[in-house]
């Protein structure tokens, strides 16, 4: 079966983007880039076999449904879980041999009577509040926490954390500074208590990016492995602090097929709503993509795609599985079922349809665009 919309990922791009991330955090610290959401919309196994290869350390999941994904993809590697993992799923954990985040008595608790039960120390990693206010205990309670897990058999204190609240969306880097002394007030107070977790981090990729004082034993990187800036201040900050030498790649480009082509006199209505009506006698393709594949509809009679590297304006809205281009101004040789594909983004004979172009477009972030690319689409592997 041919698929109507999918995404090709550069194995290259996602290699190149490793190294690059490699090569600014030294040999010393652990990369461990992020692959949850599906890789970032990349493709979960395919985003984690490429980072692997160029020499990522663990990998950081959100649960453990996407750990399980990677263990039966056949991957050994240290996995951490960032997101939240239920008390009752302690067995799983232990099952699948990963590393968890764990900020209350239950969870640390719950694991430390699986870890038992399979004769086995679950490594445990200490979520410390330092201004996210998202999961995380203040330093007390989160000290409290880490002389339990040391006191309880079946888990080890194997690291602490925290994550930054205010890094990429701005220039001024005051929040983030205080998060980084609350965190390194809370490792001195570990230590004073007799407890030296080996794996402490703090750095996603503005911060990997920016601030070399941030990367203690490990750093975890998402946005930057799949070849994106974390944002325009991120940039803007790296120019500023001469740290721009680092070479992103875009590793995903989606692309779609024209399913009829046909011409719409001057005056016609195109859509559902009505919301466009044509200028002129039109030549207009109707692709097969839309909202349900990930399209957002508020790029309804807003965006363009690009046949051959020309600009394709959207009409009308975005439908559930199609939507309508202009193609008037487009070579007609490549405007036919048979002349292939459209590029939805990413690149085309020269020209560019960026993540961040879409984001703007949609009032979103990149993260977002290429997070909600539909599952089901393939993601096919290209050099
Ligand atoms: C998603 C996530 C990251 C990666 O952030 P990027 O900005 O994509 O680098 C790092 N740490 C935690 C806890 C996360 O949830």
């Amino acid at each position: 079966m041919e698929p109507h919309s999918w995404c090709e990922i550069s194995r290259g791009a996602l290699e190149h983007n490793v190294k690059q991330l490699r090569r600014v955090v030294g040999s010393r610290c652990m990369l461990a880039p992020v692959v949850k959401a599906n890789g970032y919309g990349h493709g979960i196994t395919l985003a984690a076999a490429a980072f692997l290869s160029a020499g990522a350390d663990w990998l950081c999941v959100n649960d453990l449904a996407e750990a399980n994904l990677l263990r039966r993809a056949g991957l050994g590697c240290p996995i951490y879980v960032l997101g939240w993992v239920a008390p009752w799923e302690m067995e799983e954990v232990c099952g699948l041999g990963v590393r968890i985040v764990v900020y209350d008595s239950d969870a640390v608790v719950a694991a430390a009577a699986a870890g038992r039960s399979h004769n086995r120390s679950i490594p445990l990693h200490i979520k410390v509040e330092t201004g996210n206010h998202r999961q995380g205990l203040p330093p007390n309670d989160a000290l409290a926490l880490a002389r339990l897990v040391n006191d309880l058999e079946g888990v080890y204190l194997e690291g602490i954390t925290t994550h930054f609240a205010d890094i990429e969306d701005t220039t001024d880097h005051t929040y983030a500074t205080k998060q980084l002394t609350i965190f390194e007030d809370f490792i001195a107070q570990c230590s004073h208590a007799g407890l030296s977790p080996s794996i402490r981090h703090c750095s996603n990729s503005a911060a990997t990016i920016l601030w070399p004082n941030t990367y203690f034993d490990m750093v975890r990187t998402g946005i930057a492995s799949y070849g994106m800036w974390p944002s325009k201040e991120t940039l803007l900050s790296a120019v500023l602090a001469d740290r721009h030498g680092m070479q992103l790649r875009p590793a995903l480009a989606w692309k779609a097929r024209i399913a009829q082509v046909k011409t719409v006199p001057k005056g016609s209505f195109i859509g559902y709503g009505r919301t466009y009506q044509a200028t002129h006698d039109s030549r207009i393709a109707v692709i097969t993509c839309g909202y349900y594949d990930g399209y957002d509809r508020r790029l309804s009679n807003l965006a363009y795609v690009l046949v051959n590297g020309v600009r394709a304006p959207v009409r009308g809205r975005i439908c559930m599985n199609l939507m309508m281009v202009d193609t008037t101004d487009v070579d007609s040789s490549d405007v036919s079922l048979r002349a292939g594909e459209v590029t939805l983004l990413g690149d085309s004979a020269g020209e560019r349809i960026s993540a961040e172009q879409m984001a703007e477009w949609i009032g979103t972030i990149n993260y977002e665009v290429v997070a909600r690319i539909n599952e089901r689409l393939p993601r096919r592997e290209v050099m």
